[in-house]
């Protein structure tokens, strides 16, 4: 054979390992692309600020991690929350089990966005059963029912003003349509099924399909992709240092920093940003980009 047909072949063989590559490096699922180290988009790097953090950061924001090890910090608390049961004309039609449920008015916002998306799937008999608690209501929650299904106060989530339970008018909701949706679509609304039934072993609380814990965009979206419970994706971020994903049209930069003994951190910040401690030992600064801004290479699959 000649030897420029051999080098053709070889070519095409080298062409095709190449798009393998590419192919493996990237994963999409359910609309969202997280890249690995090898395939991180070329972003035009515009003049990096830098941002200084206080050690107080590390215990505030939506992703911190609280459980029976890890309790609400002060100043994770919410500074107000409303009543709901007073404020029904705020609730959208959705109901509410009694007249004692507050949330902070951010979260009663992100649950009414997220059930009028539901709404026009059809689904729309939705129950708010629990909301934020403070630490007398959570004690008295405790002592009902013990520690399978709730944490002492101080080491709740709905102590953090970031958990609603939700609960469906036609059943219980690991059977209801309610429910079901939830677990479907919760992720895109910045929501996470909290306590699956799968994860018992790691989040140590027995399957809770009406409780639902606010992380944020793209955070909920990673989280769905890989199939991971908080505990597993910070301990992922940890690992990683930098994340990167795409999810509807924009690159998020999800960053682990680790703080050190008495010490401040400055961090780089490109284009904007949001800030949440881990409440263990560091922070997560999430950098979003619109992708029309800049050519993304590697969003190869299809
Ligand atoms: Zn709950």
């Amino acid at each position: 054979m000649k030897k420029w047909l051999y080098g053709i072949i070889l070519l095409l063989l080298l062409g095709y390992g190449i798009v393998l590559l590419q192919q493996e490096g990237a994963v999409e699922r359910k609309g969202v692309l997280l890249y690995t180290d090898e395939t991180l988009p070329q972003v035009p790097d515009n003049k990096q600020k830098s941002l200084t953090i206080d050690r107080e950061e590390m215990y505030r924001g939506d992703l911190v991690l609280v459980n029976l090890q890890y309790p609400v910090h002060e100043s994770a608390k919410p500074s107000h929350v409303i009543n709901l049961f007073e404020n029904q004309r705020l609730l959208s039609g959705f109901g509410v089990l009694d007249n004692s449920i507050e949330m902070p008015m951010d979260m009663l916002q992100r649950f009414v966005d997220m059930g009028e998306s539901a709404k026009a799937d059809g689904v729309n008999q939705f129950l708010i059963t629990s909301g934020y608690r403070n630490d007398e209501s959570q004690a008295a929650l405790y002592e009902q029912y013990g520690s399978e299904y709730a944490n002492p106060p101080g080491h709740s989530e709905h102590n953090l003003g970031l958990s609603i339970d939700i609960g469906s008018s036609l059943g219980l909701m690991k059977d209801a349509p309610e429910g079901k949706w939830l677990e479907n679509n919760a992720w895109q609304h910045g929501f996470v099924l909290r306590y699956p039934e799968d994860k018992r072993d790691i989040t140590g609380i027995q399957y809770e399909p009406w409780h639902f814990r606010y992380v944020g965009i793209p955070h909920s979206a990673i989280m769905m992709d890989r199939g991971f419970v908080l505990e597993e994706y910070l301990t992922f971020l940890k690992k990683r240092s930098r994340v990167q994903a795409e999810y509807n049209g924009k690159l998020y930069t999800v960053s682990y920093y680790p703080f050190h003994e008495n010490e401040k951190l400055s961090v780089p910040i490109d284009g904007s940003y949001s800030l949440s401690g881990n409440n263990m030992d560091g922070v997560i600064v999430t950098t979003m980009k619109s992708i029309n801004a800049f050519p993304v290479k590697p969003a190869t699959i299809k």
